[in-house]
């Protein structure tokens, strides 16, 4: 007897293409009188009418068509999407962290308490003397910390005077963009041959209408500035400030700090180092660090121990620069960092940097593409060489695993910008190393129909930019 195969249950309308609650079955419900006045109700509601496990499913079929860190690893150069500890999120849910932002300092006295010990955290991890943990993302913190920079000129009465902010050309790109926000012409830097900083360059783009030098190190070819003291030097004796981009610190934990190495004021990626998933737009927070003689412009209010030594209070710092969120901080995320911060202790942030670097290390030691710049930490930036990296990516997806950030930096040709982390094991990274070999090589055509494995296939990129159908529908329907 032949036996014939066929998927008889199938909710969903045709694979990748999950309906709707609203499409399924619809309930329409009568509204009775609320009381309430007639121009804010309805007389009925149309509601999916579905039994738990129906709505189980669908939940659960629309978290599978999605890719995430829990489903595989995610290395995206530059953004470190490590792996979360659940644990964070269990203390970040207890039902005391709940706490209205508006409360009065004397009624959350353990919350500012953890904001104090976090700030204190993050200055030692950093090597500032004072940290706000106001900035809800990382692109927040550049803004707040070129204010600081700002206000610090024009205290100085050279607030006219210094309109430049010099950023290397391989820098994130929120580093330009905060620059402009706040009014700064922006020079670009070019790398030298080894793709670090250009001393020639850098002295001949600092003078005294320098405001601040942006950098960071290890920089986005995962490259150390060996030359820092130096630039220090540069930008200081200009009157210029050094400020720091730590979005991506996992090369550093425990083993150099920024303020060290002559940084006034740097950011923090929580939700890329300390423990908080991302993507998407949020959530995330930046704190920022500054030096001593610039904490009292830090943003209003600033937590710190009440005068009598008996608590915390929120203060306004002497020269602020205003409010930069709504709250104190984004909360919940900096408890998460909080808890990672305490769980790992100073050795296990050591160890966390240690086998990032490892990682990328041996991840790129295993993998068939050329990797122009050496030697590097915790990311590595690869070439496709003859094949383009944005493909190149796109194939990666029908091997299962996310694809790295794609051409960026330019320095590299159809770069592969590679992060995948401490979090990852060795079986891991070897999966990821054979999804990287197996598409180095692959032809054009492969490359040019991927992705055909996932639940989106191939999208047009201009028109998901210019025209996006927002629709939970395939775009041919
Ligand atoms: C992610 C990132 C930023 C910006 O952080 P957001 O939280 O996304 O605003 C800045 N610089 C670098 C190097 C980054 O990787």
């Amino acid at each position: 007897m032949q036996h014939h195969t066929q998927t008889i249950w199938n909710d969903s309308e045709s694979e990748g293409n999950e309906p709707l609650l609203s499409e399924k079955r619809l309930e329409t419900v009568e509204i009775e009188d609320t009381g309430l006045p007639d121009d804010l109700t309805r007389d009925s509601l149309e509601l999916p009418e579905l039994s738990e496990p129906e709505l189980a499913r669908h939940y659960t079929r629309l978290s599978q068509m999605n890719y995430g860190i829990d489903s595989g690893p995610y290395p995206l150069g530059s953004c470190t999407m490590k792996y979360n500890p659940k644990f964070t999120e269990d203390i970040a849910a207890l039902p005391t962290a709940s706490a209205h932002p508006d409360r009065d300092a004397d009624s959350v006295q353990g919350i500012l308490e953890v904001y104090h010990e976090l700030q204190g955290y993050l200055a030692e991890i950093g090597g500032m003397d004072a940290v706000t943990l106001q900035p809800p993302a990382g692109a927040a913190g550049e803004y707040a910390g070129l204010l600081v920079t700002k206000a610090y000129h024009e205290e100085n009465g050279e607030g006219e005077q210094r309109t430049d902010v010099i950023i290397p050309a391989s820098a994130h790109g929120t580093n330009f963009a905060s620059a402009a926000l706040v009014g700064y012409n922006v020079i670009e830097l070019p790398e030298d041959d080894d793709g670090r900083v250009d001393l020639d360059a850098l002295d001949a783009a600092v003078d005294d209408s320098t405001a601040a030098l942006m950098l960071t190190n290890p920089n986005t070819l995962g490259l150390f500035e060996r030359d820092i003291e130096e630039i220090a030097s540069l930008i200081h004796d200009a009157g210029g400030l050094l400020y720091y981009d730590g979005a991506n610190l996992n090369a550093l934990l425990g083993r150099g700090r920024p303020g060290d190495m002559g940084f006034d004021i740097m950011h923090y990626n929580v939700h890329k180092t300390f423990a908080t998933p991302h993507g998407g737009g949020g959530p995330g927070a930046g704190p920022i660090g500054v030096s001593e003689e610039l904490e009292r412009f830090l943003p209003d209010p600033h937590v710190r121990e009440s005068g009598d030594g008996d608590g915390y209070e929120l203060a306004t710092p002497e020269k602020t620069v205003g409010k930069v969120h709504g709250a104190k901080g984004n909360w919940l995320v900096l408890l998460k960092a909080h808890a990672y911060i305490s769980r790992l202790g100073y050795e296990g942030l050591q160890d966390a940097s240690a086998k990032a670097v490892l990682n990328a290390n041996y991840l790129a030691s295993q993998i068939d593409l050329e990797i122009p710049f050496e030697p590097f930490h915790h990311e590595f930036v690869a070439s496709g060489g003859e094949q383009d990296a944005a493909d190149f990516a796109k194939r990666m997806l029908d091997y299962g695993v996310h694809p790295p950030t794609t051409k960026w930096p330019g320095i590299v040709s159809e770069a592969l910008m590679t992060e995948p982390t401490e979090a990852e094991s060795k079986t891991t990274l070897d999966q990821l190393a054979e999804a990287f070999n197996a598409v180095t090589g692959e032809d054009d055509d492969a490359l040019e129909q991927a992705p055909d494995q996932t639940s989106v296939k191939r999208i047009d990129q201009t028109i998901a930019a210019r025209d996006p159908i927002l629709s939970w529908h395939g775009l041919d329907d």
